[in-house]
């Protein structure tokens, strides 16, 4: 882990060059000089996965090398820097205006909004806004502004989980039941009293790819409006779906086509298609976030409205995610995440029929989904299946699922732009032959660690 350092009194047995030379601990007097130095750590990045053979992340490993120069080019404007650095400020808008257009935000309405460092930041922006517009509606009604909560379901990020602790939100987390691996209208309806400070809803579960049924979850709310009078705003967690949906689910209505969604973010660097550090959080109207969260910067002049975290950071991936849009325009995305879509389902497909593997689901919503062993299998686990992969080079994760369905193992595949059907089949291969073995055991294998390890999504 990052946070602890070994004992520096405690010297691993066996030194290789660049432990010699790179410093682990303190700043060395002399510096290597830049040609060792650039091989010594790049040296010791081979021992990374390769991002290619990465099953299990969201995150772009992938970008045309037109891209890569620009992101070079720009990695020394400062994002907050808007005076100096106008154009880059010029694009962050346009990509704002592009997405919130992608999302359906209504015209003549002043949609508004951001870039960010990646959806968690974007979320906290989100959930903030909710935070603050509930406290001026109960004090508007002379009601105690101390018991905050936000309902979603049990399967959100730890984003999610994160906001809460610091914010001082009870988070009100939905289980799982039975086959259901997501929230629902009834549950989420049920779980909000005049305390709920908005219902999250996701679309795109990081544990099985899924879509949560954002209209019917909205039309529930509406419905709890008029019997209470109660207003739930419903925020749209789309880090995955709101760069598929728009392009192969055209007809689904997730977005701001719903009254009642007042605010989405998306991961630029997920199928946003840009390397890691962007995010974007976009409100349907000025309403949506108050004017009190808003920060003035200077910007040539004039004011330039700012709504973030952090504050300095490069201006790289948001050019990044501008030249994506420019170069592949609305047809290359579609036809990109159609490319992953059919990939992502055809393994589905291929690995239902291995034998022991059950589908949670097909890859179908999502470019995503998970599996698990059938209930008869009892001589290796899921983790096991992980394990031999990743002798392979394949990074698959294997890890429970949350509350009420935490006896539920399962291995996930994320199919992202750079995984072709030949890759597929390369991974089939390996899958088959790894489970033939595992299937030809005649003892189960003891516990791996693995097991018990938690899994970040
Ligand atoms: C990845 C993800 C997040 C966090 O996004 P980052 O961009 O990694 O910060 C939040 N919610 C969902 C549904 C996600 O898939």
């Amino acid at each position: 882990m990052a946070l602890t350092s070994r004992d520096p009194h405690t010297k691993p047995p066996h030194r290789s060059l660049e432990r010699d030379l790179a410093p682990t601990h303190r700043l060395e007097e002399k510096g290597l000089g830049g040609e060792l130095a650039y091989e010594a750590i790049s040296n010791e990045l081979l021992l990374d996965g390769s991002a290619r053979l990465n099953l299990a992340t969201f995150v772009t490993t992938w970008m045309p090398s037109h891209a890569a120069t620009l992101m070079a080019q720009t990695a020394d404007k400062n994002m907050i820097d808007k005076d100096e650095y106008p154009q880059t400020a010029a694009i962050e808008a346009r990509c704002v205006k592009i997405i919130a257009n992608l999302w359906h935000a209504p015209e003549g309405e002043s949609s508004t909004g951001c870039s960010t460092t990646g959806s968690s930041e974007a979320v906290m922006l989100g959930a903030l806004a909710l935070k603050w517009r509930w406290r001026e509606r109960m004090r508007a009604a002379g009601k105690p502004t101390d018991k905050p909560n936000l309902v979603t379901g049990a399967n959100v990020q730890v984003c999610w989980e994160k906001f809460c602790r610091y914010w001082d939100v009870e988070p009100r987390l939905v289980p799982m039941e039975g086959k259901r691996y997501h929230l629902n209208a009834e549950e989420a309806v049920k779980h909000c009293d005049e305390n709920t400070i908005g219902v999250a809803a996701v679309l795109g579960s990081t544990f099985d790819g899924s879509y949560e049924p954002v209209k019917k979850i909205a039309a529930a709310l509406d419905a709890f409006q008029a019997s209470s009078g109660i207003d739930v705003p419903l925020h749209v967690d789309a880090a995955s779906g709101g760069f598929v949906a728009p392009f192969i689910q055209p007809t689904l209505e997730w977005d701001f086509r719903i009254p009642r969604v007042q605010s989405i973010n998306a991961s630029g660097h997920k199928y946003g298609l840009v390397y890691p550090g962007v995010g974007w959080a976009i409100w349907r109207n000025a309403e949506a976030l108050p004017k009190e969260l808003i920060f003035d910067v200077n910007y040539l002049g004039g004011h330039m409205p700012t709504f973030a975290l952090n504050f300095s950071r490069p201006g790289s991936e948001v050019i990044a995610q501008y030249y994506m849009f420019t170069s592949l325009g609305h047809e290359g995305y579609r036809e990109i995440q159609q490319r992953s879509s059919e990939v992502a389902q055809y393994l589905a497909t291929e690995i239902a029929k291995i034998g022991p593997y059950e589908l949670i689901s097909d890859g179908s919503e999502l470019p995503v989904f998970a599996f698990t062993l059938r209930p008869e299998i009892v001589n290796y686990t899921v983790f096991d299946v992980s394990a031999r992969l990743r002798g392979r080079g394949w990074q698959v994760p294997a890890y429970y699922f949350p509350k009420n369905r935490d006896d539920l193992a399962v291995l996930r595949i994320v199919v992202r732009f750079g995984m072709n059907f030949e890759m597929a089949d390369m991974f089939l291969d390996d899958l088959r032959e790894h489970t033939q073995r595992l299937q030809d055991l005649s003892a189960p294998l003891p516990p791996t660690h693995a097991q018990d390890s938690g899994f970040a999504h």
